[in-house]
């Protein structure tokens, strides 16, 4: 039973959103300078914390520990050892529980900036051009970070508190295992409902259905030679780039009209497979002894993670038998995303209340989006049954050079989100 919000409370935190515009824009812009990338996470973590200090709530810390995560479904293989890098997490309580609970959540990682040179701006020096930030994270995910923070900021500029447990979470890892989330949804109660304000693809959207995500690491060893003797050696960087290329047929396989979920019709190739790293050869007159190729296989609907991982497995074992990779040495290993395919019920309160509170603060409506990468909105649907709002402002270029989001779009999120919460929880006077 939604609570109907007094009209008064509603202007109430709308107008104190909308007071807290600039300082929304200053916050991200703080979080945009910190680099947080996999492994240099901390200082994020730490302008996290404060900002939850600064929202009268006491943060703490929620250790990733591979050990207590390891027989869970999620869990994925980690890339780097977690110390120094725990999650946080801040839990307003209310005076008087009468709602529902909620749950905000964002990750603070963000992907490495790719060439830096090619920025119009430095990566991590915000920068507001025409209405929109620029930088990395700033739109996938610090300005949905920011947008519950001033939603909720907000209410208490209104002299008003959710009538709820509000949970906010910041964790690590969600651009390429998820054990963050996963780590801090288990340290946590189940909420009723969570929000996860992930960035839409160039416009406002809601996340319908994701695809999941494997990452595989193929090393191949060959046989060094000097390039005056070059038959008698095996190159790496070659055999590596076969293996490469026999993921190109089943990538064209797993995009075929049959193989593609309902919730992703319409979607151009929803299945994407990426050859994203690779690292080898000593010597540009020397045959590769070594090469290692990084590669990220995405999964449909209706497919496993553990299905893919055996797919991988044939796939590199075949290429193998290639005559080029005759004395090859080809090791296989899962580090990173092992994660399932996820479908979002559209349908659940906290996601019409998104909606609707969303069509009424800006007048249009948010765009339904299977998305073709993921979120950690998987842990709640999948393995707690939670109903998870996944949306976002208007972000481009969110893996790529020039990221930015639009600063009017985040507003919106931020209106739609504070209005949601009101409702969801209730609210009480301060
Ligand atoms: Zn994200």
């Amino acid at each position: 039973m939604t609570q109907p919000l007094d009209p008064g409370a509603r202007r109430a935190i709308l107008d104190a959103v909308d007071a807290l515009r600039d300082w929304s824009v200053e916050t991200l812009a703080r979080l945009v300078r910190c680099p947080s990338t996999l492994g240099h996470e901390q200082s994020a973590l730490e302008a996290m914390a404060r900002n939850y200090e600064a929202l009268g709530l006491s943060p703490r810390r929620v250790p990733t520990v591979p050990a207590e995560l390891a027989t869970h479904s999620g869990f994925s293989p980690p890339l780097i050892p977690y110390e120094g890098r725990d999650n946080v997490v801040a839990v307003h309580r209310p005076r008087e529980a009468r709602g529902r609970s909620l749950a905000l959540q964002g990750h603070v990682d963000v992907v490495p900036e790719g060439a830096a040179d090619m920025w119009e701006t430095p990566p991590y020096e915000p920068s507001v051009r025409d209405g929109r930030m620029y930088g990395r994270g700033a739109g996938d995910m610090k300005a949905g970070i920011v947008s519950y923070l001033t939603a909720f900021k907000a209410m208490q500029l209104a002299g008003l508190q959710p009538a709820a447990e509000v949970q906010m979470q910041s964790v690590i890892e969600e651009e390429c295992t998820g054990n963050g989330a996963l780590a801090c949804m288990l340290a946590l109660p189940k909420a009723d409902a969570v929000i996860i304000p992930e960035p839409g693809p160039g416009l406002d959207a809601l996340y319908t259905a994701e695809v999941g995500v494997v990452w595989a690491w193929v090393t191949v060893s060959g046989r060094p030679a000097h390039v005056r003797d070059m038959q008698a050696g095996l190159n790496a960087i070659e055999a590596a780039q076969i293996i490469g290329a026999a993921f190109k047929d089943y990538e064209r396989e797993m995009n075929d009209g049959s193989r593609i979920h309902p919730a992703f019709r319409g979607v151009n190739h929803p299945v994407n497979v990426n050859l994203g790293t690779i690292e080898g050869g000593e010597w540009n007159s020397s045959v590769a002894t070594r090469c290692r190729i990084g590669l990220r296989v995405g999964i449909m609907m209706g497919y496993t993670a553990a299905q893919t991982r055996a797919d991988i497995e044939r796939i590199v074992e075949q290429a193998r038998q290639h005559e080029r990779l005759r004395g090859a040495q080809v090791k296989l290993e899962f580090k990173g995303f092992m994660a399932d395919p996820c479908v979002f019920d559209t349908e659940a309160e906290i996601v019409r209340l998104a909606r609707r509170n969303y069509a009424e603060v800006t007048g249009g409506s948010l765009r339904d989006y299977p998305a073709t990468g993921l979120t950690d909105g998987r842990f709640f649907a999948l393995y707690q049954g939670t109903p998870v709002a996944c949306f976002g402002p208007d972000a481009v270029d969110i893996h790529g050079i020039d990221e930015n989001v639009g600063l009017d779009s985040m507003h919106g999120i931020t209106r739609t989100i504070a209005l949601a919460m009101a409702e969801w929880c209730g609210v009480e006077r301060v």
